[in-house]
């Protein structure tokens, strides 16, 4: 729960909020990725003119996620500039990047979940442990960073020759 306090920001203009999710927490539930401990989030929101609420900051954490080639877990570190507008009626611009609705609960504007968009959109899903991974045998699986196996070696058995010839064809 990250929520800024909308009364308090009406008196002040800024409010200097920050936020620490755990790996565990539910925000994270369902996601091709994990976390090293916490995601943490500075930010602070402002009052813009016509009644948008603006929240800015740095997020930070650990990222653990497979390789899209071999399946090792890799981590590596994740650093996001957050830009997010909260606007009353959002109409239109609900697929725009960093836009949010502004739908206050009681006295607070609660920023978890627009954080959590925000920071999966910025994830990369396609990381590699090494650029020279080899991967997974397409075949039976092995993980050919750490052992190999004779599936290419057959494809290349003169037996499946006229296959082959007929392939190029
Ligand atoms: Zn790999
Ligand atoms: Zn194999």
């Amino acid at each position: 729960m990250l929520a800024v306090d909308l009364v308090q920001l009406g008196r002040t203009g800024s409010v200097i909020v920050e936020g620490e999710w755990s790996s565990d927490d539910e925000l994270w539930q369902d996601l091709s990725f994990s976390w090293v401990g916490q995601l943490v989030a500075r930010l602070r929101a402002t009052y813009a003119g016509t009644g948008e609420v603006v929240v800015r900051g740095h997020s930070s954490g650990r990222l653990r996620q497979d390789c899209r080639r071999c399946l090792e877990s890799v981590e590596t570190s994740f650093k996001k500039e957050l830009t997010m507008v909260f606007v009353s009626d959002p109409s239109g611009d609900e697929n725009d990047g960093g836009v949010h609705p502004l739908v206050p609960e009681g006295q607070t504007l609660e920023l978890s979940k627009a954080v959590r968009e925000e920071v999966i959109l910025a994830v990369n899903p396609y990381v590699i442990c090494d650029a020279d991974c080899q991967g997974l045998c397409p075949q039976c699986g092995t993980n050919l960073n750490e052992d190999s196996c004779t599936c290419i070696e057959e494809a290349n058995d003169p037996r499946w020759g006229p296959l082959q010839d007929l392939k190029s064809e």
